[in-house]
């Protein structure tokens, strides 16, 4: 172990690296791990410790991600981008929960982050690894909410950021936010899995810091997700844990996470995955179900936050689901709009992607994998507001291929007392 505390190990050869080097695959081309001391955390802190920052006012503190920096990234604080991450709500919905069939549903609304989707725990983390390497320019290849996130952090940290859009098929929201910010961005006529390809070949040669979740420190502050649940849970272990499945490195962060705590033994067993992908953006669910390796597809989904065909992180997804004898399920577009209406109606809401996790739910339940009794934890990855052209059309009954069984569609009147007045009698 180097004296940083940690380090980078190739999932594939098992290689060690320092982690002072700009560096996201092994010289055979495996992804990294970042590899703890997790003795000498166990060590140094402990499950009270986590407690008590929590209801502290210290910036590192008061973040959902660098409350646990013991088990995120050992850095120093001058080098931290925070937007106070995290600390998003546990909602306890009976009227999903119902939709769902199941007795009681959580649900974690990551959207409720400070760029309105999960991402934002990646990042602080990504932001001050570059920091900490020296980097001033930061890239990403996004379908969208990546994006969002890198351009806030990298103006807040001073960097210059590019991001490496698809033409079309980037969600109104997130396109907003990676101007607003100021990022450079390249809409490439592509899809993400090529924007994802080139990019990849830029910061190789450029001295551009790469902030995809092939980064391992991105899964680092990722792997908060599961930390903030459990200690939102007072540490008591849910049966399940469902969640959408993109590029899969938000599943495999949170599969990480979990069993480090289960290695240092602050919690006696691990939840069950359930990853979720889009029926058209399928290639986890054929590799797990057929037992082979992944096999890239092209992506179609009206879901573009999990619109990938070519998953970076699948080993690492794969690793995760196994070690907590997890699922892997696939829901249609119709499924994921249905179930969306229902999250949103609940009062709760959140983009298409996010709804997945409902989808697959309702699924699992229904084929008897999720017993309706048992404690379930859903993942909400993304914001209502993220993609409001879908929700509109959908309301409005106008997407192609789309039965509309939940709209509710705005009502025409004309501006007169008694019509008013009589409509609103008769809804
Ligand atoms: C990124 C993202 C996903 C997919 O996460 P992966 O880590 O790529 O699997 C799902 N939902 C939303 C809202 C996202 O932004
Ligand atoms: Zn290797």
């Amino acid at each position: 172990m180097s004296e940083l505390g940690f380090e980078l190990v190739c999932l594939d050869c098992e290689t060690a690296f320092s982690g002072l080097e700009p560096r996201y695959r092994c010289d055979c081309g495996g992804t990294l791990d970042v590899k703890h001391d997790l003795k000498a955390v166990a060590e140094a802190v402990d499950r009270d410790v986590f407690d008590r920052r929590r209801g502290n006012g210290g910036p590192l503190d008061r973040s959902g991600v660098w409350r646990y920096r013991e088990l995120i990234l050992p850095v120093e604080a001058r080098h931290v981008v925070s937007r106070g991450e995290g600390n998003t709500q546990l909602y306890d919905s009976p009227a999903v929960a119902k939709y769902a069939g199941l007795d009681r549903l959580l649900l974690k609304h990551e959207g409720e982050n400070p760029t309105g989707s999960f991402k934002d725990r990646g990042m602080t983390v990504g932001t001050a690894a570059a920091r900490m390497l020296g980097m001033d320019r930061v890239a990403c290849a996004s379908t969208g909410n990546t994006s969002a996130s890198m351009a806030s952090y990298a103006s807040i940290a001073g960097m210059r950021a590019f991001v490496f859009i698809p033409e079309g098929n980037i969600a109104l929201g997130k396109l907003s936010q990676a101007l607003a910010y100021g990022a450079r961005t390249l809409q490439l006529a592509g899809d993400f899995d090529a924007a994802m390809r080139l990019v990849e070949q830029v910061c190789a040669t450029e001295s551009i810091y790469l902030l995809n979740s092939v980064n391992p420190f991105r899964i680092e502050g990722q792997k908060a997700i599961g930390f903030e649940l459990l200690q939102d849970l007072g540490w008591r272990v849910p049966d399940w844990i469902v969640l959408p499945g993109g590029n899969l490195g938000n599943n495999s962060a949170i599969s990480k996470g979990l069993v480090e705590l289960h290695e240092i033994g602050w919690i006696d067993r691990l939840p069950r995955i359930a990853v979720i992908q889009a029926g058209g953006a399928n290639p986890l669910y054929t590799a797990f179900t057929t037992g082979r390796p992944i096999e890239p597809v092209r992506a179609e989904t009206i879901a573009t936050a999990i619109r990938i065909g070519n998953p970076v992180s699948w080993k690492k997804s794969l690793r995760g689901i196994e070690a907590s004898n997890g699922v892997v399920e696939e829901v249609s577009d119709q499924e994921i709009l249905d179930a969306k209406a229902h999250v949103d109606a609940a009062g709760i809401g959140a983009e298409p992607a996010s709804c997945a996790t409902v989808a697959g739910l309702r699924k699992l339940v229904a084929n008897g994998t999720i017993d309706p009794g048992s404690t379930v934890c859903g993942i909400l990855t993304g914001h209502l507001l993220k993609d409001p052209d879908v929700v509109v059309g959908y309301h409005s009954g106008s997407l192609s291929g789309i039965d509309s069984r939940f709209a509710n569609a705005p009502l025409r009147v004309p501006d007169d007392l008694d019509a008013i007045l009589a409509e609103l009698r008769r809804i």
